[in-house]
């Protein structure tokens, strides 16, 4: 890769995605034969990873897996997207699995399993900081070897222009990274999903927040009977008063809205900006990984440069190709599909 390629680090979480179709989803209670059941790659962090590299950007992911066999399947598949898998620890634990139950309507309903994602705490992810920052003896991997050198001090995401973060991870070290990544200069893109509520201090460091409309609700600690609830224009804007550099609230088929903030607006009144980008209509058939395939392609196009909304208008694009097929990772184009997709 030139050294111009647009460098993204993703800290996230790895799953095997279990698949069955069914023609609905069961009542308490109820079983229900399925369809033939399939292993596909997932997980929040590494669906971004693998949509960020697909699109042409430089990704490293840190994450931990298990050292069963989904674990291996795991590294094999984001290696096959293009992702750097050098700090994508084994541990003894399951690998992290999501049980996807899939109907015609293309919705999914799914639990998650963390298992392995549990143990990316603060000090496995400095661990990774570290190695990358070991020197490289000739002949000697860089996690083979101890102190730190200079040259590649924390290059994990002190050398990224963007830093990925969502939230199957522990949130500690999702806090942690932020605050490190912003405190190195990197722009911090933060998926607040699955949602909590978040404080200002943290808000700050989001350039931009993206969750969807539930997810806006729940960082800013309202319930579904907020005024606002529906006015997604006015939710985002609460996010940026709440302190966001700027924000993405996606709505499914409904598109995404932009807000961003001015570089000399009042703290009570920070909107500058406010871009509704439509999505575009596609016939979907597994919405599953559409969201992380629109953060994925959101950072690396902040990474190559380009202005919020624009980066906005082309993962629009990536997730609307990704709805026609089904999975995840499994779903997402590379650039040269997506040009001509746009076209
Ligand atoms: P998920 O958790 O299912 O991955 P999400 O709730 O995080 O998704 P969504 O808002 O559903 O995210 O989708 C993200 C983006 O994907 C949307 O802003 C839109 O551009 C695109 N998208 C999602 N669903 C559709 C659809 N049915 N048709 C076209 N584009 C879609």
């Amino acid at each position: 890769m030139s050294v111009h390629t647009p460098r993204v680090a993703v800290i996230g979480s790895a799953n095997a995605d279990l698949v069955v179709e069914v023609a609905r989803r069961p009542g308490g209670g109820e079983t229900l034969l399925g369809g033939d059941l399939a292993l596909l790659p997932g997980g929040k962090g590494a669906n971004q990873a693998a949509a960020a590299a697909r699109c042409g950007a430089n990704v490293s992911m840190v994450a931990c897996v298990g050292t069963d066999s989904n674990g291996g399947f795991l590294l094999s598949e984001l290696t096959a997207a293009g992702v750097n898998v050098e700090h994508v620890a084994r541990v003894e634990r399951p690998t992290g699995t999501a049980i996807i139950l899939l109907t015609p309507d293309g919705e999914n309903s799914i639990v998650v399993s963390p298992g392995a994602n549990q143990a990316l705490d603060v000090a496995a992810v400095e661990a990774a900081v570290m190695a990358a920052a070991a020197p490289v003896a000739e002949g000697t991997a860089a996690s083979e070897t101890g102190e730190a050198s200079p040259g590649r001090a924390g290059s994990v995401w002190r050398d990224a222009q963007v830093v990925v973060l969502s939230l199957e991870i522990p949130l500690e070290t999702a806090l942690h990274v932020a605050s490190e990544a912003h405190a190195a200069g990197a722009r911090v893109v933060l998926n607040a999903a699955p949602s909590v509520q978040l404080t200002g201090d943290v808000l700050q460091l989001c350039d931009p927040l993206i969750v969807n409309e539930h997810e806006a609700l729940e960082v800013l600690g309202a319930s579904a009977d907020d005024p606002d609830a529906t006015n997604y224009a006015r939710l985002a804007e609460r996010l940026l008063i709440a302190g966001a550099r700027s924000v993405v609230v996606t709505l499914g088929a409904d598109g995404a809205i932009v807000a961003e903030r001015g570089a000399s607006s009042a703290a009570e009144e920070p909107l500058a900006s406010l871009t509704a980008v439509p999505a575009y209509t596609v016939r979907a058939v597994d919405t599953t990984g559409a969201g992380d395939a629109f953060v994925g392609a959101v950072a690396g196009e902040l990474a190559a440069g380009q202005k919020l909304a624009d980066a906005v208008r082309f993962a629009t694009a990536v997730s609307a190709v990704s709805v026609q097929r089904v999975g995840a990772q499994s779903s997402y184009a590379d650039r040269t599909e997506i040009e001509a997709f746009i076209v």
